[in-house]
């Protein structure tokens, strides 16, 4: 049997850029590159989903895959 790997998925064109994930995320998973783009440290990620559930444009998913 396979393991599941979870991780976020940014989706660039609904991204508003408010920010409001990265302030969100207790572990400092989140954060940003010169160029805006929403950069994700996914070993640091605990899997709370918070930045997701409060993304107001569905920027942010959930998937699940198996391995
Ligand atoms: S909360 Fe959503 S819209 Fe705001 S920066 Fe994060 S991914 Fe983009
Ligand atoms: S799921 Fe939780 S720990 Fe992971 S990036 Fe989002 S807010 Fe941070």
């Amino acid at each position: 049997m396979g393991r599941a790997v979870v991780f976020l998925r940014w989706d660039a064109k609904r991204c508003r850029h408010c920010f409001g994930c990265i302030a969100a995320c207790p572990q400092n998973a989140l954060g940003v590159d010169e160029t805006g783009n929403l950069q994700y440290e996914m070993h640091r990620c605990i899997r709370c989903f918070r930045c997701a559930s409060g993304c107001l444009y569905g920027a942010l998913s959930v998937v699940r895959e198996e391995t």
